[in-house]
């Protein structure tokens, strides 16, 4: 599906949560748009010579409760009305979890695995030098994406550093440790998706299931969907199929999920940014395509992927009476009307996949004291936020009887009220 309407798709799902959260209305007018939108065009010189100008974007979308956060993305198809969607739910994400940040999110146009490690090490730091003027650790913090991992944002930090003549690690997360980076990053969305599902085992059907009755299914196999796999298939979890951009694999008896983390790694040597094999090479299995792994039959469907995926056209097709958000957006909101009607639980993106903001915030407090945690700290931290702000959303869910994404967005949008109201609002100058 294009993405051409997906920021307008992402405002539509305030106005329920409103009504119920019955928020200040001027909190509801300031979160319809973002706060500002940066086109850069950054100019590269190819290994063969020649410049190339690639475009890209940094939007933040609100900054209320904080300094903006969000990703960066590199995707040859990347649009602004994606990016500002993604900024959006950074905004509801910060504020679902309770941490003091906005929301905002950027991007390059660009297919990064045509380029060579150099020419995507000179575009990395040539996006940051055009919008150098536009973040720090006090004002827009970022972090990997899409087709950005560590090494990426290594080199941004260090970029930054070199042009405001002052180490900062804070100007962005996500980074290789040695660098600042924090333990348990790379993994903390995964992480937090599997928290989420394990609390909400306990109050589901599921609840008396042995992990290894319960099939799953995932599609990505990126950052995200990989530490997903790999947290449920470390608890006995029995994730029967997968998939990559090429497509997937379907094992009715289970996949072997350490043992492809292994052959994945195995191809990426220490220069390559991007895994040089796909799935369908990494384990025997049936082939499936996206659209088929979808409509598996399963418990659980967790969408890894990118945004768009389930709409209109196939969610009556899904079968799995669980689904995961990790992605970002993988849910349209026809889809969502026709998965509700279904009876289907959806555990919403902005609650399920904030491991990876959590992590970040901590990284980001981390290097603003210099003092680092253990794996282990960083594990207990995430798990205690992320299950507060679960138990907040149900609790939610239950006193207003809605769906959980309604929940979530009702949870967020007080928080967010709150702020606005600490600051004035008109009702308060009128009085
Ligand atoms: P990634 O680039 O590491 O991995 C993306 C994966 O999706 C790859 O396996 C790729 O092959 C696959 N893919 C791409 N297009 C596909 C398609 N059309 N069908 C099936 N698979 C496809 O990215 P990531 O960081 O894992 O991000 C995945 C999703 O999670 C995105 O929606 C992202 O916004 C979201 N997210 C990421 C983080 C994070 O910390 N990285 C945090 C929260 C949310």
């Amino acid at each position: 599906m294009a993405n051409h309407r997906i920021f307008e798709d992402a405002i539509s799902r305030l106005d329920s949560a409103a009504n119920i959260a019955k928020i200040d209305p001027e909190a509801l007018v300031k979160l319809k748009c973002p706060k500002s939108v940066l086109e850069v065009n950054i100019p590269v010189r190819m290994d063969d010579g020649a410049l190339k100008i690639f475009t890209g974007y940094r939007i933040r979308h609100d900054d209320t409760r904080g300094p903006t956060k969000g990703g960066i993305r590199y995707h040859p198809h990347l649009s602004v009305d994606e990016v500002k969607a993604l900024a959006f739910w950074m905004t509801f994400k910060s504020a679902v979890v309770g941490i003091p940040f906005g929301g905002s999110k950027g991007g390059i146009i660009v297919e990064p695995k045509s380029l060579s490690h150099l020419e995507l090490e000179r575009l990395s730091r040539g996006y940051i030098t055009q919008i150098a003027d536009f973040i720090g650790p006090n004002t827009d913090i970022s972090a990997p994406d899409i087709n950005t991992n560590e090494m990426i944002m290594g080199w941004m930090m260090t970029e930054y550093s070199k042009i405001v003549r002052q180490y900062t690690p804070g100007v962005i997360t996500g980074k290789p440790i040695p660098l600042g980076g924090s333990e348990g990053r790379k993994d903390a969305t995964g992480r937090g998706v599997y928290y989420c599902i394990k609390e909400y085992q306990k109050i589901s059907k599921l609840k008396n299931k042995d992990p290894k009755e319960i099939s799953v299914v995932i599609q990505g196999f990126g950052n995200v969907g990989e530490s997903v796999a790999k947290s449920l298939f470390n608890d006995g979890f029995k994730i029967v199929a997968i998939s990559d951009a090429q497509g997937g694999i379907y094992n009715k008896n289970g996949l072997n999920i350490e043992a492809m983390i292994k052959k994945k790694n195995r191809s990426l040597d220490s220069k390559s940014v991007y895994a040089s094999t796909c799935i369908k090479e990494m384990v025997s299995g049936d082939d499936v395509t996206n659209e088929e792994l979808l409509a598996l039959d399963a418990d659980i469907l967790i969408p890894a992927a990118k945004e768009n995926q389930i709409t209109e056209n196939n969610a009556n097709k899904i079968k799995a009476s669980l689904i995961v958000e990790a992605a970002n957006g993988p849910i349209t909101c026809a889809g969502d009307v026709i998965l509700n009607q279904a009876g289907k639980i959806i555990m919403p993106d902005i609650l399920v996949n904030a491991g990876g903001v959590i992590v970040s915030y901590l990284e980001w407090v981390q290097n603003r004291t210099g003092f680092y945690w253990s794996p282990k700290e960083v594990d207990e931290k995430l798990k205690y936020m992320m299950l507060l702000a679960f138990d907040k959303v149900i609790n939610t869910m239950n006193v207003n009887n809605t769906d959980m994404r309604t929940a979530a967005y009702t949870c967020a949008l007080f928080k967010f009220s709150e702020a606005v109201v600490a600051n004035g609002t008109q009702q308060y100058f009128h009085e």
